[in-house]
């Protein structure tokens, strides 16, 4: 009877022939290995965690990308399952090249290094997350960078000539977030690429708040947008890591290169979870768009809410913005309760929501800004952010959301 399943055979054993049997058991434990794939495609790219590869000889090694086609030499300079996320981050983004980092941070620092100097110019829009903020700060000026902060808040519809009257001779680059936070102002973002372009600046936007699914700012002639993966693109609250896609390939190679003399490639089993997550972004993102704009809704109505800070509510002072610009609003809400009391009981009442920092889950996560976030700073010390005490910063899950806003209601009872 032919075997059904044919026995696993040893690299090892068929490389040495009979010298295999004469190594001493410590060494055959070593050296033996199952034969490398052939016709065989897995459905689901590995998780290859090598941190280098075996060659067959100098020459191969010294062929061009060692007559593979790839950028296997050793984990730092590229590894499959990594590679494997940044291809489907570019088809999400119609980019020209993808790179993925260990964090957020990671991804935006790249890009600020990378394409500024001392002696250069940035404008940057402000509130803006607040690691970043810092970075700027105390890692970006230190080095220095000269940067403008444009306050949105402040501007609002003057903004785009705001960061016009910004622009000097040494200006290279230009960025934003694609909205504030907390009060979910989306900018015209389209008018300040034209300003960028027409002034040859580098336009920088950071997308993380309503993700790749709900808006991809390279087909509206963003240079580079970058995304937390910690948040929609991983989205289930397991994984830290960023990413960064280009427009031109030329800026691809730049920081491919820079990513290698850094070290601030993501680990492929990071890489997994986050190609795992990418399965579902359009199915979450759709569903926790729609919940949040049906809990928007409800929250608007509700007497004790003072505010609902949503970027796809008419009531949004931005909203023909983020109408233009969006395809849906994402999960990223704020409602004002009127004091610090008030929010911080309800954020204590809430049962099926967790009372968490982050966002862009599968889990509803919800906070008292003031006393959890924006104790970090979000503008540079010279700008106040006027943020409501009785702010609450919401996330929204893929719950149900019947569920959702019986939650809300039981702890806006409390208040
Ligand atoms: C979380 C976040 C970052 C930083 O990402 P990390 O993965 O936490 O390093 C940057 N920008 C925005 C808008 C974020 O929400």
């Amino acid at each position: 009877m032919r075997a059904a399943f044919p026995r696993g055979t040893n690299a090892a054993e068929e490389d040495l022939g009979d010298e295999f049997n004469s190594l001493h058991l410590d060494t055959r434990i070593l050296t033996s290995r199952a034969k490398p794939l052939e016709n065989v495609d897995p459905v689901i790219v590995p998780i290859y965690h090598s941190t280098t590869y075996r060659y067959k000889s100098v020459e191969q090694f010294n062929q061009p990308n060692h007559a593979s086609g790839s950028n296997y030499l050793y984990q730092r300079s590229g590894n499959p399952t990594t590679e494997n996320v940044e291809i489907i981050i570019n088809e999400i983004e119609k980019g020209n090249g993808a790179l993925l980092y260990n964090s957020g941070l990671a991804a935006s620092s790249a890009v600020f290094l990378e394409y500024l100097e001392a002696g250069s110019h940035m404008i940057s829009m402000c509130p803006l997350f607040s690691g970043t903020v810092n970075f700027m700060t105390e890692v970006l000026m230190k080095f220095g960078v000269e940067i403008t902060f444009v306050d949105f808040e402040k501007e609002g519809d003057n903004f785009t000539k705001a960061v016009e009257d910004a622009v000097k001779p040494n200006t290279k680059m230009i960025f934003i977030e694609v909205m504030t936070n907390p009060a979910m102002n989306v900018p015209d973002i389209s008018a300040l690429i034209e300003l960028a372009n027409k002034r040859y600046i580098l336009f920088f936007i950071d997308a993380t708040f309503v993700s790749p699914y709900n808006i991809q700012p390279l087909t509206l002639g963003a240079d580079i947008v970058m995304h937390s993966c910690s948040k929609y693109i991983g989205g289930h609250h397991d994984v830290v890591g960023g990413c960064v896609t280009v427009k031109k390939e030329d800026n691809w190679r730049r920081l491919k290169l820079q990513q290698s003399v850094t070290g601030s490639a993501m680990a492929p089993f990071e890489a997994a979870l986050i190609a795992r997550g990418l399965k579902t972004l359009a199915l979450r993102t759709d569903r926790i768009s729609d919940n949040a704009m049906a809990i928007a809704r409800y929250l608007e109505k509700h007497p004790k809410v003072h505010k609902v800070y949503y970027a796809g509510l008419e009531s949004n002072p931005f909203h023909k913005n983020a109408k233009k610009y969006l395809k849906k609003y994402s999960g990223m809400m704020g409602f004002d309760v009127g004091t610090t009391e008030k929010a911080i009981k309800l954020a204590k009442s809430v049962r099926v929501i967790t009372l968490a920092v982050s966002l862009g889950g599968t889990e509803s996560l919800i906070e008292h800004h003031l006393s959890m976030s924006s104790k970090a700073r979000s503008a540079p010390s010279n700008y106040v952010v006027n943020i409501p005490e009785g702010l609450l910063r919401f996330s929204v899950g893929i719950e149900n959301v019947d569920d959702l806003i019986k939650d809300l209601e039981q702890a806006l009872d409390q208040i």
